[in-house]
């Protein structure tokens, strides 16, 4: 559970950013269907955790560390996420194989630069470049704020926030009951030709 705010603070930014893309209309209409495709890719390098949780569910502690060590190395490192995101892709056949591809991969590589910002395992920092770079030289990090800390979670929500009371401001014919007044409009004109 200690990943969650993690979690939350990959998904809100990832929202964000949609957000802003989805603002510039000559971009919404290219990118409106692989935004869902950015989306699982911004949470994809910890997909691996569902492992690592189930072996822990089954109290299996050895194969639950076998997962972090191996999984949670490789998948936060940018050939792994060039990799996660190939498989990924091949569950979509019938999508434009490229473009979901880059969406994935747009949206790992987000995650890396993500967790980049953290102190990652005790004070040493992403493997973004393993196995070309290992050891001390090949960690990377941002050490901007510990892991587990609320900081990014909060910056991120009152960003969220920000944005669903524009859309509110903006939306306002989303919202507006133009369908029930339609209906009514149809009811009067049918009374109309009635009598
Ligand atoms: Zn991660």
């Amino acid at each position: 559970m200690e990943t969650l705010p993690d979690w939350l603070t990959h998904i809100g930014v990832a929202y964000l950013i949609i957000w802003l893309i989805s603002k510039i209309d000559k971009y919404d209409s290219k990118c409106r269907a692989y935004y869902i495709f950015f989306f699982i890719g911004s949470v994809m390098p910890d997909l691996e955790r569902i492992l690592a949780l189930t072996a822990e569910l089954f109290q299996n502690y050895q194969l639950k560390e076998f997962f972090i060590v191996v999984f949670t190395t490789s998948f936060h490192t940018i050939l792994g996420v060039i990799c996660v995101s190939l498989a990924m892709t091949s569950f979509f056949p019938n999508e434009n194989h490229k473009l979901v591809y880059l969406s994935f991969l747009l949206g790992g590589l987000l995650h890396l630069l993500l967790d980049g910002m953290m102190w990652p395992w005790s004070g040493m920092g992403l493997f973004l470049f393993f196995p070309f770079l290992t050891g001390p030289r090949g960690a990377f990090s941002f050490h901007l704020a510990w892991p587990e800390s609320l900081v990014p979670l909060i910056i991120t929500s009152i960003a969220v926030g920000l944005t669903l009371i524009i859309d509110l401001i903006q939306k306002k014919s989303l919202i507006s009951l133009t369908p029930i007044k339609n209906l009514f409009q149809n009811n009067k004109m049918l009374k109309k030709s009635a009598e």
